[in-house]
């Protein structure tokens, strides 16, 4: 049984909270590990070396920050596979896709080697007569990430590498579900020569959250994970004075118009409803197939799906494993047994005959689905693919911007008008054309709008940098003693 412990001050502690959590194989069902729960006093700890390490990261020139950086950069993309590896054992997704986690993850520890461009400040000179005026950002001091299971690496990534970049120092909190990438990645940053105390992780649940949320050395935390949660989060954090970014689930619609190439809208929709199965919060949920073209479409996605390699994550075979826990797969199953009697069609049924070895649920295909319908109104974040008949363009955009939801959408179509009208329509944060799960890359943003995002800054990209530091400007002078007078007028520029 693997243990797993929390890295506080550049070292490995083990817990004496007397609280731990399992950790699964989902590929298997069985329990592989064995995760500490942090006690308040292990928070205060990882807090208290985050201070302390503070002040002397904070002076580090940006260039010495930048050189860490750039050394975990590489020792990131040195240790690729032992990464993806780790989240295989403990997510269950497939090591494909574990390594595009990685690359995904590695670009946001790129964007912020380039921080001594990306926190410059603004410069006016002769603002006022021998007056200049100037901007500069500065760190906030301990900023603290609290981190979902479906991407144990690269949310972590999105989120510690600006922070530290910025001069700040970190807390991380991931996921008590698959713990243990993050725990590597402490070891390389300590290898790229990432001063002691700038980087903590504590293993913990509710406990270990409400502890950051309330403690008065932490300035800001970054949240990810599902809608309920953020939505406290971001309230908790908030009425603390904290600084709280807090990304919430998803219900992502990919919307066929009639002239879309249908193959291609089929391939896409396969990829991005069952890849990591389904628990992705870009991964598209819902298809809204005009009615002109929703048989034929339907009928692609299902000859499709038999085609769909499900298996252990490690199989170099698999394209798709098991979801991350017995009860998530029992709450996705429950979805499915629920649809035909709300009114809708279930075309392909993934529920395997039995659950024995391991989490899985196989591709499933739901159509004639509506709004109202539990399968619809509510985010699933499994391997099930619902399909709403729309009328054309603008029935599909009213669904759309009536969800609750506005994490990703996309539109598969051949006339660039109705894309470019879509781009301009929706109410979503981030949109694909004939891109069905729109990541933006590492040098824009990450959020969505509404019930998907509380607060008003994405993640990562300028808005990270924006996140993890506050503006100062200095408005100087340096007059000749000789001229001094004194002037109780209100300061003009002239
Ligand atoms: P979750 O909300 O259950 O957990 C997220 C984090 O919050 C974990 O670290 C967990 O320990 C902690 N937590 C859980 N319950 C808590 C409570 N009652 N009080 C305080 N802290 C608590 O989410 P999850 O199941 O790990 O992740 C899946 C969800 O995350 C999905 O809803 C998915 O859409 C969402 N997600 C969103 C994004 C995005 O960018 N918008 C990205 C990835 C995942």
């Amino acid at each position: 049984m693997n243990n797993i412990h929390h890295w506080i001050e550049g070292k490995v502690v083990e817990s004496t909270s007397g609280r731990t959590g399992p950790v699964f194989n989902p590929a298997t069902g069985e329990q592989s590990g064995v995760v500490d729960l942090a006690s308040v006093a292990e928070v205060d700890a990882a807090v208290a070396a985050a201070k302390a390490a503070f002040p002397a990261w904070r002076g580090a020139s940006l260039s010495k920050r930048s050189e860490v950086l750039f050394r975990l950069r590489e020792l990131i993309d040195a240790n690729r596979k032992e990464i993806a590896s780790l989240i295989t054992a403990e997510h269950g997704k497939v090591l494909s896709d574990a390594m595009g986690e990685v690359a995904r993850g590695l670009e946001n520890i790129e964007f912020a080697c380039g921080v001594p461009h990306l926190i410059k400040g603004g410069f006016s000179e002769q603002a006022s007569t021998g007056v200049d005026v100037y901007s500069i950002r500065q760190p906030l001091g301990v900023v603290a990430g609290i981190t979902p299971f479906n991407f144990p690496a690269m949310v972590p990534m999105w989120m510690f590498g600006n922070a530290l970049a910025c001069g700040n120092t970190f807390v991380l909190k991931p996921s008590e579900k698959d713990p243990s990438p993050s725990l590597f990645l402490a070891e390389l940053l300590a290898q790229a020569g990432l001063p002691t105390g700038c980087f903590n992780v504590v293993q913990g649940d509710k406990t270990a959250v409400d502890r950051i949320l309330e403690h008065p050395d932490i300035a800001a935390v970054s949240f990810v994970g599902s809608t309920p949660i953020a939505r406290y989060i971001y309230e908790t954090g908030t009425s603390n004075d904290k600084r709280v970014q807090a990304l919430g689930g998803a219900k992502n619609h990919m919307l066929v118009l009639a002239d879309a190439d249908l193959d291609m809208a089929a391939d896409a929709s396969i990829g991005a409803a069952y890849g990591s199965a389904g628990e992705r919060c870009m991964a598209i949920s819902v298809v809204l197939a005009s009615e002109s073209i929703a048989d034929e479409l339907v009928a692609k996605i299902a000859e499709r799906i038999p085609g769909v390699k499900v298996g252990p994550g490690t199989e170099p075979d698999s394209e798709m494993g098991p979801l991350i826990t017995g009860e998530h797969r029992d709450k996705v199953a429950g979805y499915i047994d629920g649809a035909p009697g709300e009114g809708a069609t279930v075309v392909v049924d993934g529920r395997p005959e039995d659950n024995d070895g391991g989490f899985y649920i196989n591709p499933t295909l739901i159509d004639n689905v509506k709004p109202g319908m539990a399968c619809y109104d509510n985010e699933i974040f499994g391997p099930v693919l619902s399909v709403v008949r729309v009328h054309g363009y603008e029935d599909g955009v009213a669904m759309i911007n009536a969800n609750q939801f506005a994490n990703g959408t996309a539109i598969f179509t051949r006339d660039g008008g109705a894309a470019r009208q879509f781009q301009y329509d929706i109410q979503v944060g981030m949109v694909g054309i004939n891109v069905p799960i729109p990541v933006p890359v590492s040098y824009y943003s990450f959020g969505g709008w509404k019930a998907s995002l509380f607060g008003d800054t994405h993640m990562y990209g300028p808005e990270g940098i924006n996140f993890y530091t506050r503006g100062k400007v200095v408005t100087s002078r340096w007059p000749d003693p000789a001229k001094s007078t004194i002037d109780l007028g209100f300061p003009e520029t002239r």
